[in-house]
C-alpha cells in the first residue's frame, strides 16, 4: 500500500491559518516557534517547509485507520521535529497538535509512531516529511531526573533493550553507590543492565582497587547480573562485549572518562560519540537535543548516548518496591556496601510518589 501522499493543495482552513500567521494573528500555542520563521531569519528558506508541516499538523486528526499508517521510529528529537526512520528513509517529523495536547510526555529517541507520510518537493529537492498521529505503547523507558530527589521525572530513551553500565577500574575510580543507581534506574523502566568494568589493564597498578572490583563483581553476578571485563589498550573484552550489543539497542550509562566512546570506536571504527549523529538537518543550524543520541552500528544494532545527563530518574519506584531491586538485601547476603547504597537510595525517594 502506498500511504504517500503528494503535497496535498492547500485548504481553506490552512489558507486561514497561514495568512493569520503572517498577519501576526495566531495564539500562543499555534505560535510555537513561531518567532524563528519570521520573514527576516536566515534560515527562512530552510523553515519552510517545516512551516508547513507544521501547519499542516494543526489541522484535526481525521484518519480512519490509524493502524494502517507506516509505523516508524524516532531516531532524533529536535526542538521543532523529529526525524523518524520507516524502511531505510527519513521523515522530518512533527506530531499532530491534537495528540500533542493529549500526551504528558514529550516524543523521545526509540518511539515507535504511526504516521502520514507527506512528500514535498521544492525545486530539485524532495524530502520526506510526516505528520505524527500516534506513539505506540513504551516497551522499556529511560528517564532523567533533575536531581537525586527529584519528584518529576522526564522520559529520554524509549524501547531500549539494555543499558551498559560502564566504570573504569581507576582514573576515575568507581563510585559503586552510583552503579548501583544505574542499575535500578534500568531495571526499573525494563532495560537489562550489563556491567563493564573498563581499563582493566590498569589491574597491578591499582591492586587493592581492582581486589575490590573482583568482589564486586562477583556479588553482582550472584544477584543475577551480567557483568564483563574490558580494555580498549589491551584489546579484552571487546569480542563479547561486541556480541552483547549485536542487534540490540543499548543505552551507554557512566560518567565521563570511564572510555565509553573508546570501546565503542574500537569494536566500530567509524563511530564517534563525541560528535553528533548527521541528521538531515542539523547542518542547516537546526537545534539538536542534547539528552539522547542514536548511533547505527555496522554490525547490528545502535547504541544511544545520553550526554549530559547527569541522574537517571528511578521509574515508579516507591520506598516500598525498591527492595525489589536489590535481591541480596532481601535476602539479607548483601555486603556492607550493598546495604548501605541501599539505604542511601531509600533515602532519596520521596514518601508519597507515584503511591
Ligand atoms: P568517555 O568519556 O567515557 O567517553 O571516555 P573516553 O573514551 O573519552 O576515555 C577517557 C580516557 O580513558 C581516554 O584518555 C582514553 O584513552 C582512556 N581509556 C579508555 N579506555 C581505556 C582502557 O581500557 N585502558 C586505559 N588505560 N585507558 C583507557
Amino acid at each position: 500500500m502506498n500511504h504517500c501522499m503528494r503535497s496535498p493543495k492547500k485548504s481553506g482552513r490552512e489558507k486561514d491559518l497561514t495568512g493569520r500567521y503572517f498577519a501576526g494573528k495566531m495564539n500562543e500555542d499555534e505560535m510555537r516557534g513561531g518567532e524563528r520563521f519570521g520573514g527576516k531569519s536566515k534560515n527562512y528558506q530552510q523553515n519552510k517547509t517545516i512551516r508547513t508541516a507544521e501547519l499542516r499538523a494543526l489541522e484535526p486528526q481525521n484518519i480512519a485507520d490509524l493502524d494502517a499508517l507506516p509505523l516508524g521510529e524516532v531516531v532524533q528529537v529536535f526542538s521543532l521535529f523529529s526525524e523518524v526512520q520507516f524502511e531505510g528513509k527519513v521523515f522530518l517529523c512533527v506530531v499532530r497538535k491534537t495528540m500533542a495536547k493529549l500526551r504528558s510526555t514529550q516524543l523521545v529517541v526509540g518511539d515507535r509512531v504511526r504516521f502520514t507520510s507527506i512528500e514535498q518537493t521544492e525545486g530539485k529537492d524532495t524530502h520526506n516529511e510526516g505528520i505524527i498521529e500516534r506513539i505506540d505503547e513504551r516497551q522499556t523507558v529511560l528517564t532523567r531526573a533533575d536531581s537525586f530527589k527529584a519528584l518529576v521525572q522526564h522520559p529520554i530513551v524509549a524501547n531500549a533493550k539494555q543499558m551498559l553500565v560502564v566504570v573504569s577500574l581507576a582514573l576515575p575510580t568507581v563510585k559503586w553507590g552510583l552503579v548501583d543507581r544505574m542499575i535500578v534506574a534500568a531495571e526499573a523502566g525494563g532495560l537489562q543492565p550489563i556491567l563493564c568494568l573498563n581499563k582493566a589493564d590498569l589491574k597491578t597498578e591499582f591492586a587493592k582497587e581492582y581486589a575490590f572490583a573482583e568482589e564486586a563483581l562477583a556479588h553482582y553476578r550472584s544477584t543475577g547480573l551480567k557483568t564483563i571485563e574490558t580494555s580498549v589498550t589491551l584489546n579484552l573484552g571487546l569480542d563479547e562485549l561486541k556480541a552483547l550489543l549485536k542487534d540490540n539497542v543499548t543505552v551507554l550509562a557512566g560518567h565521563s572518562g570511564v572510555g565509553k566512546s573508546s570501546l565503542i570506536r574500537a569494536i566500530e571504527p567509524t563511530l564517534d560519540l563525541r560528535v553528533a549523529p548527521v541528521s538531515n538537518y542539523n547542518q542547516k543550524g537546526r537545534h539538536t537535543t542534547t539528552s539522547a543520541r542514536r548511533y547505527i552500528l555496522g554490525f547490528g544494532g545502535a547504541v544511544v548516548d545520553t550526554p549530559g545527563v547527569k541522574l537517571f530518574g528511578l521509574w515508579k519506584v516507591t520506598r516500598d518496591s525498591l527492595v525489589n531491586y536489590f535481591p541480596d538485601v532481601a535476602a539479607k547476603t548483601a555486603p556492607e556496601w550493598r546495604q548501605e547504597s541501599y539505604e542511601r537510595i531509600l533515602e532519596s525517594i520521596p514518601e508519597s510518589d507515584f503511591e
